[in-house]
C-alpha cells in the first residue's frame, strides 16, 4: 500500500506551523509568512509535537533554544513518529556556529533561518520548500494513480490478472501464517459470443462492466473481483471455508442470471457459469487452486450452463482435456 502522507495534501492553501516561546516572535514570522499559507503556532515543544500530529502542517519553524523540550529535541521526536516524520522542519536559530547547523542538519532538518530575521530571506526560503513539497506532493498523487492503473483493468474497474494473482499469493501466505482457509471462485459469461455477434460489441462490453459492478456490490470489501481475461472473472474470498464459498459463488450466479442490463431502450439478459474452490492447506498454490476452480467450471458448462459446480464435488468426472 501506499506510505502514509506527511501532509494533508487536500489543502488549498499549505499549512505552516511556527514553533518559538517567544509570542512577539511568532507574530513577526506569521506577519512575514502572511501571504504564503495558513499559520499555526505553539509556544513549546509538547504543544509543538501535538498540533504536527494533529494538524499535519506542511512546514514547520522551529526555534532551538526554548526552555524545558529544546527545539533539538522536537526534532528528533517529530521524526520518530511515523505521523510526522515526513514533515519538513527548518530550525530558527539566533545561534551562528557552525557546529549547531550540522547538529540541527544531522537530525534531519532541511534547512536554518538565523535570527535576526530578514524577511526577504525568511519568505524566499520558506517559498522555495513550500514549493518543493508541493512538487513532491504532486508525485505522490500521480504515482498513487499510476499504482492504480497499473492494478485494474481499464474495462471493468476490477483487478486486472496480475494484481489478482498477487493478491491470491498474499491470501496464501496468511494461511500458512494463521491456518484460515480462503475462497477461489472463477466465472465464466455463458454464450457470451452470441451476446457480441447479436447486439454488437459495444453492447457485449456493457455486459462485462454490469458483471463487474454487480459483483464487487455484493462482496465483502475484503474480497477481491479481478477480471483474468476476455469474460472470465476470479473471485477471492479471505478467511472463508467452503461452505461460505459455495454460498456466496450461488448467490452471484443468480445476481447476475437476475440482470437485466439495460442497451439502447433495450435489456440484456445473460447467465455465468462458476467452478470454485476452497484452500485450506498450506502446502497447496495459487496455480493448483485455480485450476481446480477452472475444471469445476469446466464442468459446470458441460453440464448445461448456467450453474457453480464445487470442485470437492467432482469426483471421477471427466477432467478439462
Ligand atoms: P461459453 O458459454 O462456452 O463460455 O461460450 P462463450 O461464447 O461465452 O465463449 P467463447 O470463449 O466462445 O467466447 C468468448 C467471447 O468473448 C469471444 C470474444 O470475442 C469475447 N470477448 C473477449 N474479450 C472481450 C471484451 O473485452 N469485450 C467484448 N465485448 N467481448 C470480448
Ligand atoms: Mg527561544
Ligand atoms: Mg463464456
Amino acid at each position: 500500500m501506499d506510505t502514509p502522507q506527511s501532509t494533508d495534501e487536500g489543502r488549498q492553501r499549505p499549512l505552516i506551523l511556527i514553533v518559538d516561546d517567544v509570542k512577539a516572535n511568532i507574530q513577526v514570522l506569521a506577519e512575514i509568512l502572511r501571504d504564503l499559507g495558513e499559520v499555526a503556532f505553539a509556544t513549546d515543544g509538547p504543544t509543538a509535537l501535538a498540533r504536527a500530529a494533529e494538524l499535519r502542517p506542511n512546514l514547520i519553524l522551529l526555534d532551538v533554544a526554548m526552555p524545558g523540550m529544546d527545539g533539538h529535541e522536537v526534532c528528533r521526536r517529530l521524526a520518530a513518529d511515523e505521523a510526522t516524520r515526513h514533515i519538513p522542519v527548518i530550525f530558527v536559530t539566533a545561534r551562528s556556529d557552525d557546529s549547531d547547523e550540522e547538529a540541527g542538519l544531522a537530525l534531519g532538518a532541511i534547512d536554518f533561518i538565523r535570527k535576526p530575521l530578514s524577511p526577504t530571506i525568511v519568505r524566499a526560503r520558506v517559498r522555495n520548500h513550500l514549493a518543493f513539497q508541493q512538487t513532491a506532493a504532486d508525485l505522490r498523487v500521480a504515482n498513487a494513480e499510476l499504482r492504480r492503473l497499473a492494478a485494474t483493468d481499464p474495462l471493468t474497474g476490477v483487478f486486472n490478472r496480475r494484481r489478482f494473482l498477487e493478491l491470491a499469493e498474499t491470501e496464501m501466505r496468511r494461511l500458512g501464517r494463521n491456518g484460515r482457509a480462503f475462497g477461489l471462485i472463477m466465472m465464466d459469461v455463458d454464450h457470451f459470443k452470441s451476446i457480441n455477434d447479436t447486439r454488437g460489441h459495444a453492447a457485449g462490453d456493457h455486459v462485462l462492466k454490469a458483471m463487474a459492478d454487480t459483483c464487487v456490490g455484493h462482496l465483502r470489501t475484503v474480497d477481491a473481483v479481478g477480471r483474468l481475461g476476455g469474460e472470465e472473472f476470479a473471485i477471492l474470498l479471505p478467511e472463508t471455508d467452503l461452505p461460505g464459498v459455495r454460498l456466496t459463488a450461488e448467490r452471484l450466479r443468480e445476481s447476475l442470471g437476475g440482470l437485466e442490463v439495460p442497451i439502447n431502450a433495450d435489456t440484456i439478459n445473460f447467465t455465468i457459469s462458476a467452478g470454485y474452490t476452497a484452500v485450506s492447506d498450506a502446502r497447496d498454490t495459487v496455480d493448483d487452486a485455480l485450476k481446480r476452480a477452472d475444471e469445476a467450471l469446466y464442468q459446470a458448462k458441460k453440464l448445461g450452463r448456467n450453474r457453480a459446480i464445487c470442485h470437492a464435488d467432482l469426483k471421477g468426472t471427466k477432467k478439462r482435456p
